[in-house]
């Protein structure tokens, strides 16, 4: 009987496709459709294809894309939207896939700074939370 050998990387392979890698790796998308910057993520872009659907129908007034905010000691924090209510009111959004220790770090020092402008976490899945509530 012919055995067969296979190498590691052949058995690994063998495992099925179905894995997916455990780190997630950010893809930048650049000339957005929607506002012609670059975004630091398809989740991201996404979203600012969203908003910009959003605005077509009325639901946001004006869409800022990277706008920034200052942070104690004049740090300065780039935020991935600005978003205009027809209300008058605004928001803050941030996409993120995964909260960092420096995001959850920035997030804390944003809410102490006596910035008004709610900031909201958009997750990849499209699940939205206010910035300070506690998971
Ligand atoms: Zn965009």
């Amino acid at each position: 009987m012919k055995q067969e050998i296979i190498t590691a990387a052949e058995f690994k392979q063998s495992l099925g496709t179905g894995h997916k890698p455990t780190k997630y790796h950010a893809q930048k998308v650049k000339d957005c459709p929607a506002c012609g910057f670059t975004h630091d993520s398809r989740a991201e872009a996404n979203r600012c294809r969203e908003l910009h659907a959003l605005k077509a129908t009325g639901a946001v007034t004006h869409v800022d894309v990277h706008p920034s905010v200052t942070l104690e000691r004049g740090i300065r924090w780039k935020l991935d939207f600005l978003v205009h209510l027809p209300d008058g009111s605004m928001r803050y959004e941030d996409v993120k896939g995964y909260e960092t220790e420096k995001f959850k770090l920035q997030l804390k020092m944003y809410l102490t700074s006596g910035n008004p402008i709610p900031l909201h976490v958009v997750k990849r899945d499209g699940t939205e939370k206010f910035g300070g509530e506690r998971e």
